[in-house]
């Protein structure tokens, strides 16, 4: 029987009562010492609850910069569960090792994808290898954009160790952040709190028990666990969006205009009310997989939930930046988090990909013809 939400959100405000919420490494300690990681999965499964989700990523969302909530976005969407996931292979040696201090908080791992060497929308080009020898391993490669890149303990690094353009061509390697020949340099200001960056590895040279699961097997692994992520996005992107809808009308609310408030126009009523629209269908969207069983929605729900988080965030937080005017390039104001929250349409899967791909399913979506 899982944990009622009432429950796992009591756990949840008493680990982050007194966490240092601009921390992500303090935060992450927290989460797994209150014992909020253990109970985000029920059951003793692998996979994230999706109600569950929704109320961390709720509760980071208002107390966190939004580079602190995605740390722990990837960390609990996709990481460990690709980490303890037993369909990726006998977990054992380091990997076990490692699993069992992430529960706990007491390591922190960066999911290292999206490489240097080629469009992070076409993975099977990325050119990050693996040597795999009977006695070591060896690695050389570069990876961007790589969240906890600065912040991590370890990466988990998807490389290519056959040559074929062919998505069994690639395995995961759990690499030591301090292992000789790793090098990584931040990638910039934004996303404060966030760690992203970018990882070099030049002749890294690892025990061949850095493997996590079958080599072969990673990109498929990957393909099917980003549905969680994107699940996970569209779930923090709606909290993003309720957050600046309420600050947004309490403030027209107050705003005074010369016959009342601004509230009281109905331009600016029928913006407002075109955002709740925008809300609602993402609402929608999310409202069956809520109730769901844990674990990735099919491809091509998890591409619809990426494109519609991205476009409905997009959509309410211009309108909301509109509407402020000025207001809202104060010190945290809603411009500053427009320009970050536009990683909802890149991150995990820029929207002009998913869209391409979408027109895939088409027959899917569109259900049987008549
Ligand atoms: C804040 C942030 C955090 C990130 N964290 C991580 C992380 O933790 N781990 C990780 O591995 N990566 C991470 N990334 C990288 C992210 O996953 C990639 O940026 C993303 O996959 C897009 O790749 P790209 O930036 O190389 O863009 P590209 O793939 O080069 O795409 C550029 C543009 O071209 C369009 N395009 C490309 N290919 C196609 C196509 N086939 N059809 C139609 N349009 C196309 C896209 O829509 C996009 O607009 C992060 C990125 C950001 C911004």
């Amino acid at each position: 029987m899982p944990e009622p939400t009432a429950d796992f959100t009591a756990t949840l405000r008493t680990a982050l009562a007194g966490a240092d919420t601009a921390d992500a490494r303090a935060l992450w300690r927290a989460l797994g010492a209150g014992g909020v990681l253990v109970a985000l999965c029920p059951d003793g499964g692998t996979q994230p609850d999706p109600r569950r989700l929704a109320t961390l990523l709720t509760e980071l969302d208002a107390r966190c910069p939004l580079g602190v909530a995605l740390s722990i976005c990837v960390q609990v969407a996709t990481v460990l569960p690709l980490l303890s996931e037993p369909a990726t292979g006998p977990v054992a040696g380091p990997v076990a090792e490692t699993v069992a201090d992430l529960v706990r908080g007491e390591t922190t791992v960066a999911l290292a994808v999206t490489d240097a060497g080629a469009s992070g929308s076409d993975l099977l080009d990325a050119t990050t290898r693996a040597k795999l020898g009977d006695d070591a391993v060896t690695l050389d490669g570069r990876k961007e954009w790589i969240t906890n890149a600065t912040t991590c303990d370890a990466a988990l690094v998807l490389a290519r160790h056959r040559e074929p353009r062919h998505f069994t061509s690639f395995c995961w390697l759990l690499v030591p952040r301090s292992a000789p020949g790793v090098t990584v340099e931040p990638a910039g200001r934004a996303f404060a709190g966030s760690g992203v960056g970018h990882l070099r590895f030049d002749g890294v040279a690892l025990e061949p028990n850095a493997l996590v699961g079958r080599p072969g097997r990673a990109l498929a692994g990957f393909a099917r666990q980003v549905g969680v992520e994107r699940l996970a996005g569209a779930l923090w992107s709606r909290a993003i969006c309720r957050r600046l809808m309420t600050g947004l009308g309490d403030w027209l609310r107050a705003r005074p205009a010369a016959d009342g408030t601004l509230w009281d126009h109905p331009a600016v009523r029928e913006r407002y009310a075109r955002c709740l629209v925008a809300l609602r269908q993402l609402d929608a969207l999310c409202a069956p997989l809520l109730d769901g069983p844990p674990g990735p929605p099919s491809t091509a729900t998890g591409m619809v939930l990426k494109v519609a988080a991205a476009e409905t965030v997009e959509t309410i937080a211009a309108e909301a930046v509109h509407l402020r005017g000025a207001d809202a390039f104060r010190d945290g104001g809603e411009a500053a988090l427009r320009t970050e929250a536009a990683m909802f349409g890149i991150a995990g899967g820029a929207t002009g990909t998913m869209l391409a791909g979408l027109a895939d399913h088409a027959d899917d979506l569109l259900g049987s013809r008549p």
